[in-house]
Order: structure tokens, then sequence, then C-alpha cells
């Protein structure tokens, strides 16, 4: 999304809220005896359309990609290459992935945790040297062991991550993950998440 999409998203935030604004005065014009509980709610109202404007514009941002899915500007990092700063931190796990999928699984996260579900993780980015020791230790996919061809895992893309989920989260994320851009999408791997970016 250019800066004309990002002033677009303000505007339409800023429309929004006008409306609400609008909506509220003839509600209050009408029901002056509930000031106080239509004032809360429309506090409650605009926070709430204001965060679910913001989720939708990052899980909308759009990118570049390769054949394969992966964007281009990972792509001319190559896999298990990614520099440091274009990973983010996946809240205050040591846990890195790409900022856009570091960004949608944190919000993720603690969605999932307002609605009592906890959703943990054990694996994320993994650098080319990591993949190559654990195709050494877990064996090629190719070969009925676990891991992907050094250079080829999502993992190394920044794009996947590995969840502890027990069976309440492992349900919440089949319904909400792709809302998030989060997909399963490994056989018999219901840890394995990889995050799909949208396309231009
Ligand atoms: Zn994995």
């Amino acid at each position: 999304m250019g800066i004309e999409g990002v002033n677009q998203r303000i505007a339409d935030i800023q429309s929004r809220m006008i409306a609400m604004q609008t909506q509220q005065a003839a509600t209050t014009a009408t029901r002056s005896a509930t000031s106080n509980a239509s004032g809360a709610s429309f506090a409650s109202q605009l926070q709430s359309a204001v965060a679910s404007t913001q989720g939708t514009a990052a899980a909308e941002k759009t990118y570049k990609l390769n054949g394969k899915g992966v964007p281009e500007e990972l792509v001319a990092y190559g896999n298990g290459k990614i520099p440091d700063d274009a990973l983010t931190k996946v809240g205050e796990t040591g846990h890195k992935l790409w900022a856009p999928a570091a960004e949608n699984l944190n919000r993720m996260i603690e969605d999932a945790k307002r609605e009592g579900v906890k959703i943990g993780i054990t694996d994320s980015y993994r650098p080319f040297e990591e993949q190559v020791d654990l195709a050494r230790r877990k064996g090629l996919y190719s070969q009925g062991g676990l891991a992907a061809k050094p250079g080829t895992s999502e993992h190394g893309w920044g794009m996947a991550t590995d969840l502890d989920l027990n069976a309440k989260a492992l349900n919440w994320m089949r319904t909400h993950a792709k809302d998030y851009g989060f997909t399963e999408n490994v056989p018999r791997e219901s840890w394995h998440w990889a995050f799909r970016p949208k396309t231009a």
C-alpha cells in the first residue's frame, strides 16, 4: 500500500468517526435520559472501530511475490539470510519473524489471549546454518524425516512459526488464523503455521 492508501485509510477512519459522532448526537437527542450509558458506549464503539480498522490495514498490506509466494524483498536477501532489521520480535520471546508476519502474529496472540486462548511459540525464523543442523538431526522430508531441504524452509524466510497449541487453541487457530494471514499448511504438523502475505 502506497502513501495514497495510507491517506485513504486515514480519511476512512475520520469519516467513520464523524458518522458515529453524528449518529451519537442523534441518539443523545432522542434518549437524553440515558446520556451516561450512551456516552460510554460511544467511546467503546469508537475504540473498537479504530482498532479494527488498524488491524485490517496491517492484514491487507500487499507485497510483490515470486512464483512460490515469497515477497521479492525476502528473495533478494536469500533464504536463511534475512538481516536482523527485517525481522521483528514475537512479543517478549526471543523469537523473530519477518516484520509483517511478526506484527500479525503478535496481534493474533493478543486477540486470542483476550478470548482466553493461549498461543505459545516454539520456533520461528531459522537461519541457514540452523536449517543444515536440523536436517542433520531430524532428516529430510524427502527421506521420511521432519526437515526441509536447507535453503527452502518457510522458517528460512521468517514466514513460518511453530506454535505450542492445546486443543482449544488449535481449534481457535483453525477458525481465526486466516484473518491474520496464517495458514496450517504442512500435513501432520498442526504446530506449523505459515504467513501468507497478500499479493499486490
Ligand atoms: Zn515449522
